[in-house]
């Protein structure tokens, strides 16, 4: 028997801030397949979320959501989208972890292993963790059960909890060296999709994506026996993301509206902040441009989220559909969108 799979989104806000007037949640949704369910990101909110989505076992106080969970992945390590991995790990030790499959996979891109270049003409600030400034998803994780260490001590000394070795452990997702030797040189080298993680319902393939100077970020896809689903995570318009999305049920990709940048940088504008704004739009894939990407990709369903910024009206974001013939949705947190409803 198939089992059915569909897509939860749990948060919509695309950028790290609070959005005043918006309710939206962190980056992050749940590829749920039968009884199970994988995570996409981690920005804030995500365990309530899960929670309000009615995901693994939500009816008692320490049961669940995480329950379910079988799965972490992250697109990469800005924070508005694994802010709240730490509320999964640690307050996940009384909100169903330890009934999860277990030691839980949290996949993720590995070290940037250089600094990001400085952009702009101003002198160099203070390096942040000069000792390790840019650690991967394996040494995010380590970090993070380092920082919670009394916490975790307590818990299993005392109470007998399992300890985080049990619960879970950082993965990176095995980019082939090659293609990640030199961040600066090119952030977006054309490659294959590359498949790192398969079980009895899911098969997750990962590629680059355009997001630099953040490097690496991936996008995500996932093939179950009902349909396959494509996480753009952050990116402008990408090759590598064409490919991994080619003939997908659904596509759920970023957008930003240039606008707002517009708005941060008005015009008359200096070289420098011209500048700064092709450098924020490039990371990114402008709303107008979405719909082609969904076109060219011949995907079933195209649905936006994260949207940047998050707290701009849902009418805004209606002309991403351009002229993609496919089913198109404006993102909204907890919408439901099943994976194979649309298959052509
Ligand atoms: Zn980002």
């Amino acid at each position: 028997m198939t089992r059915s799979a569909r897509v939860v989104l749990l948060g919509t806000a695309g950028g790290s801030p609070y959005w005043a007037n918006s309710s939206r949640a962190g980056n992050a949704a749940a590829v749920v397949v039968g009884d199970r369910y994988y995570l996409v990101d981690a920005g804030r909110e995500v365990v309530r979320q899960l929670m309000a989505a009615g995901l693994g076992d939500h009816t008692s106080d320490t049961g669940g959501p995480l329950d379910a969970l079988r799965a972490v992945f992250l697109t990469h390590l800005h924070s508005d989208h694994v802010v709240d991995l730490n509320n999964v790990l640690s307050v996940g030790l009384h909100n169903g972890l330890p009934r999860a499959d277990r030691p839980l996979p949290v996949f993720g891109p590995g070290s940037r292993r250089r600094l990001p270049p400085l952009f702009g003409d101003r002198p160099a600030p203070p390096v942040t963790a000069p000792a390790n400034p840019t650690p991967g998803t394996a040494e995010m994780v380590d970090l993070m059960v380092r920082t919670f260490a009394a916490d975790y001590n307590d818990r299993a000394f005392d109470g007998g909890s399992p300890t985080p070795g049990e619960l879970f452990r950082g993965v990176d997702v095995p980019i082939p060296a090659r293609y990640i030797a030199d961040p600066d040189g090119d952030p977006h080298p054309r490659m294959r999709p590359v498949q790192f993680h398969e079980d009895d319902r899911v098969r997750v393939r990962a590629t680059l994506v355009q997001h630099a100077p953040m490097f690496p970020a991936l996008a995500y896809r996932f093939d179950t026996d009902a349909g396959s689903v494509v996480f753009s995570g952050d990116t402008g318009p990408s090759d590598n993301l064409a490919e991994l999305a080619r003939g997908a049920d659904v596509l759920v990709h970023e957008v930003v509206d240039t606008g707002w940048v517009d708005q941060l940088l008005p015009h008359p504008r200096t070289a420098g902040q011209e500048a700064l704004f092709r450098h924020l739009v490039t990371a990114h894939t402008a709303v107008e441009q979405v719909a082609s990407v969904a076109r060219a990709a011949e995907v079933g369903t195209l649905v936006l989220s994260p949207l940047i910024p998050g707290n701009w009206p849902r009418e805004r974001w209606q002309r991403g559909r351009g002229d993609f013939t496919g089913q198109f949705l404006v993102g909204e947190d907890l919408m439901v969108v099943d994976v194979a409803a649309k298959r052509r």
